[in-house]
């Protein structure tokens, strides 16, 4: 049975508690969702792999290609513990951090188990803690310890999170525990590894040394430090998630729609996915119906182009997934109606890439546009000329033609990819348009009747030769291609 969604943007949903059993899955799969991610902060290596499980099971069923993300902790730093169990305290107040964890905090001190973070702190420097709920200033350091003065906040408990903004940390993004995860998750085939607290390249290098090519990285915008390297690090990474959660701590909340708004628009101009992360539909944790700002920032991220929208605790813990999913999906719908929409889009076109692969695509979505073809047909191997068909965000869906099942579900969080895994090569000129025809109408993407602007590369089944164009009209016969002669050799 083809599935088709009636919308390009795309969903992803946490996958907790609230959704974790096939019987939910299916439902979230069915109510819009693209890709799942697996939160590696929850959960056991055997709980995700349990997911994963149900998920390609759930795929081979409905017989559309799913994403799946894994999506790496990364160095969350915690306070220790106190001896009540949280301490209060008004702001002014002076607590000493130091890095013996053995010995439990108290009203005066806050045990931290991260000695090179108090080496790296110097005085003047912002501690947030819990969310930010808590602001500290350090005015002291001396050998392992730190003085810092409460300016806002009132209490701390154990084991809450805290962000230091201003410091470059010292830290690889990848623990002891994400390299185990990371391990875990490529061995079991998952697609996307997604790095959380990124702040160099060289943290990109490190993870790509670990995957060995295996899975696509997913960069987490959430550091300051991030953000000034943001157009490398968009080169760098295979998709970026603007991760507004520890972003809207580590800066301040009124900075957040501006660099929303460039982190999209920088990807874009790069081709690669975004995602827009947390918080989307907050409210629905425990409430069947959105709050208004909610539908309205669903919508913002769609007008401003974004691939995906993303949903956290709502699916992942909340009392109502499959309604957020349903709420995400008709909030995506409207926009994508509105003739605004495609005005927005339109304007905020990237401009042409210099590549081969990039005219031609190009040259396909312009031609699409002229003879207002029913779908774009990508021939894609790696994905990439999927990537750069996402990239023209075209009015059609692009119907992404590959042999490879982790290309194909890659895909699923492009904008407006409808991928399918034909699971053998073509070979000649005349079975490339046939082949496209014949799963464009399966897919229910077009009819007798419609065109199609296909892009392929000879010789086939080679990847980065996308070098040809051909528009079709379903049900018209084609002459016999003077390339089905020579098939692979015909430039
Ligand atoms: P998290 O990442 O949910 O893993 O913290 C997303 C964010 O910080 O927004
Ligand atoms: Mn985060």
């Amino acid at each position: 049975m083809p599935l088709k969604r009636n919308r390009a943007t795309k969903i992803i949903a946490t996958v907790g508690p609230a959704s974790n059993t096939p019987e939910k899955l299916k439902a979230l799969f069915l109510a819009g969702v693209d890709v799942f991610r697996l939160n590696f902060s929850h959960g056991t290596q055997a709980d995700h792999g349990i997911v994963l499980g149900h998920i390609r099971r759930l795929e081979a069923e409905i017989g559309r290609p799913i994403g799946v993300i894994a999506d790496l902790q990364g160095p969350k730093l915690r306070v220790g513990r106190f001896t009540e169990g949280a301490i209060t305290f008004t702001p002014g107040k002076r607590l000493r951090f130091d890095a013996d964890v053995a010995t439990m905090g108290d009203a005066d001190r806050v045990p931290i188990p991260h000695p090179d973070i108090i080496e790296a702190l110097t005085i003047g420097s912002t501690v947030l803690c819990d969310d930010g709920k808590v602001r500290l200033k350090v005015v002291g350091k001396g050998d392992g310890w730190l003085d810092a003065e409460v300016v806002s906040g009132t209490r701390l408990s154990n084991n809450k999170g805290f962000n230091i903004p201003d410091v470059v940390l010292p830290l690889s993004p990848l623990t002891e525990k994400d390299r185990a995860d990371l391990a875990f998750a490529v061995e079991q085939g998952v697609e996307w590894i997604a790095l959380s607290f990124v702040q160099r390249p060289e943290d990109i290098h490190e993870a790509r040394d670990l995957i060995k090519g295996r899975a696509a990285v997913m960069l987490k915008m959430e550091k300051p430090a991030a953000v000034e390297h943001l157009e490398e690090l968009v080169e760098l990474s295979d998709a970026i998630m603007v991760a507004r959660g520890d972003l809207g701590v580590e800066l301040s909340l009124p900075e957040l729609p501006a660099l929303q708004k460039r982190m999209i628009t920088e990807s874009r101009r790069q081709g690669r996915p975004v995602i827009v992360a947390t918080q989307m539909l907050e409210s629905m944790i425990s409430a069947p119906v959105p709050t208004r700002a909610e539908v309205s920032d669903v919508a913002t991220a769609v007008y401003e182009g974004a691939d995906c929208v993303m949903l956290s605790a709502e699916s992942a813990a909340g009392q109502y997934p499959v309604e957020a999913v349903s709420f995400m999906d008709e909030i995506i719908r409207h926009v994508e109606r509105d003739p605004g929409y495609r005005q927005v889009l339109d304007a905020t076109q990237a401009e042409w890439g210099k590549t081969i692969g990039d005219a031609m695509t190009k040259a396909a979505y312009q031609t699409a546009l002229a003879v207002d073809a029913a779908a774009i047909v990508a021939y894609t191997l790696s994905g990439t000329t999927g990537l750069r068909a996402a990239r023209e965000r075209p009015p059609m869906p692009i119907l992404g033609i590959t042999t490879r099942a982790d290309t194909a579900r890659r895909l699923a969080l492009s904008y407006g990819v409808h991928a399918v895994n034909v699971g053998e090569d073509i070979h000649s000129f005349g079975e490339m348009v046939d082949r496209a025809v014949q799963v464009a109408v399966e897919q229910q993407l077009a009819a007798p009747g419609d065109r199609l602007a296909i892009t392929a590369g000879v010789p086939f089944a080679k990847p980065g030769t996308t070098n040809i164009l051909r528009v079709t009209t379903i049900g018209d016969t084609d002459p016999p291609s003077k390339f089905d002669t020579d098939g692979a050799t015909a430039t």
